[in-house]
């Protein structure tokens, strides 16, 4: 039962915020660790992470302390002057992550837009394809972003419709085949690059077979095509290793990082790649008003380093699978659940029920009130991805309330 403080607060959201988001109903206040309140005092452990940006944790001590001393002294320069911190957060960043060169950007998307256009630049000024004509090859189901050229190759009709003409240059090929991957590779001089998913978190925590990226690496070497690696959501320790890529032990020509790379402080992201690569992009080629700012720079040395620090990787890896294991014995009692995936603490179960039904949405709503936060997904499924800071015994609390929400359905 919603209060009529908590009503209230959401007629106002709902009557001056655009409506492009379909919240849960709960109204939070404070955030710490793994724990959200509401407006009530009510506690719930955050199983959807601000969709993983808040790994380190919410309003992680160690990091507000670096984010506010830097906001006291200074915030914003802009790339108009140097700053005292840039240089050492990206030198930190780029050592970190094995690559020589990063452009700071601020949202997901921009990275994504960012990367797009080094690579069309790369396939012209590099790979020689003819001006204006270069191709990238996306997949089905996957979920880069919402600007008007990353909508242009999404497959949700809802990001899409009306809002063309769309960007052309997208090859759009399944998830998960690399049969389709090498023959667009093989007919198609003009790809310049192929943009995936580690995992497809947004489309429903999609886990490619194993051997999958590594595959597809070899074809994007073999056609001289950059494979570009957008961690947004997969990196900074969610799926158990610092980059989802590095399961498979491969070095992306190009890897997209936002989300977490902020720990929820403030909007960070950015592009990693080779010196080679970068040196495309020249004085004048692209640019962000808020790109680079000191602020950001800092935030985002000090995320990584307490995701290092704190061993959030390995805490992944760990937890992940107990909490998998966990989840497989709820399932063989509970009928409702048809499938499980996932890797690290990116996880999903898949419910028995039509794409449709109210049952993922209500299944939420229970978990809400038995103190948990989840969203559904793609329809029949929901994700579960805590802070990378929870602990064993937050986990089996977890469990137990999903277990006990389950019951009712
Ligand atoms: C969230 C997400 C984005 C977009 O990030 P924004 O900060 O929302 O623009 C891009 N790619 C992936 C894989 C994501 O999960």
């Amino acid at each position: 039962m919603l209060s009529n403080k908590e009503k209230q607060l959401i007629k106002k959201e709902e009557t001056f915020c655009s409506n492009t988001y379909n919240p849960l109903p709960v109204v939070l206040k404070k955030g710490k660790g793994v724990y959200v309140w509401d407006v009530h005092c009510k506690k719930y452990l955050d199983f959807l992470s601000s969709y993983s940006a808040v790994n380190q944790g919410h309003c992680n001590s160690k990091i507000l302390r670096s984010f506010t001393r830097q906001a006291r002294r200074l915030t914003l320069t802009s790339r108009g002057f140097y700053n005292s911190e840039l240089g050492d957060s990206l030198e930190y960043i780029t050592k970190t992550f094995g690559y020589d060169k990063m452009l700071p950007m601020n949202s997901g998307a921009e990275a994504v837009e960012s990367a797009i256009k080094i690579c069309r630049k790369w396939g012209h000024e590099v790979k020689g394809i003819k001006k204006d004509v270069a191709k990238i090859i996306t997949c089905n189901g996957n979920f880069h972003g919402r600007t008007t050229t990353i909508i242009s190759f999404s497959s949700s009709k809802g990001s899409k419709e009306n809002f063309g003409p769309l960007t052309p240059g997208f090859e759009i090929i399944d998830y998960n085949n690399i049969k389709q991957l090498e023959d667009v590779l093989k007919k198609d001089k003009n790809i310049a690059g192929f943009l995936v998913e580690p995992i497809q978190g947004e489309g429903g925590v999609v886990v490619p077979d194993d051997g999958y990226l590594s595959k597809s690496k070899k074809l994007c070497e073999k056609y001289n095509v950059l494979f570009i690696a957008d961690e947004i959501q997969t990196g900074i320790g969610r799926t158990g290793k610092l980059l989802a890529s590095w399961h498979e032990d491969i070095i992306p020509d190009i890897v997209i990082l936002g989300k977490a790379l902020s720990a929820g402080f403030y909007p960070v992201s950015g592009v990693l790649t080779s010196k080679d690569i970068m040196s495309v992009m020249q004085v004048g080629s692209h640019g962000s008003t808020f790109g680079g700012n000191p602020l950001a720079g800092v935030v985002a040395k000090a995320s990584i380093k307490y995701t290092l620090d704190y061993k959030l990787s390995e805490n992944a890896e760990n937890l992940g699978k107990i909490f998998r294991d966990g989840l497989e014995e709820i399932k063989s009692r509970r009928k409702i659940i048809k499938g499980i995936r996932g890797k690290g603490l990116l996880n999903a179960i898949i419910l028995d029920c039509d794409i449709k039904s109210k049952i993922p949405w209500n299944i939420c709503l229970s978990m809400k009130d038995n103190g948990l936060l989840a969203k559904p997904t793609q329809g029949n499924k929901i994700r579960f991805a805590p802070p990378l800071v929870i602990n064993k015994r937050q986990i089996k609390k977890a469990l137990k309330i999903i277990d006990l929400s389950l019951s009712e359905f």
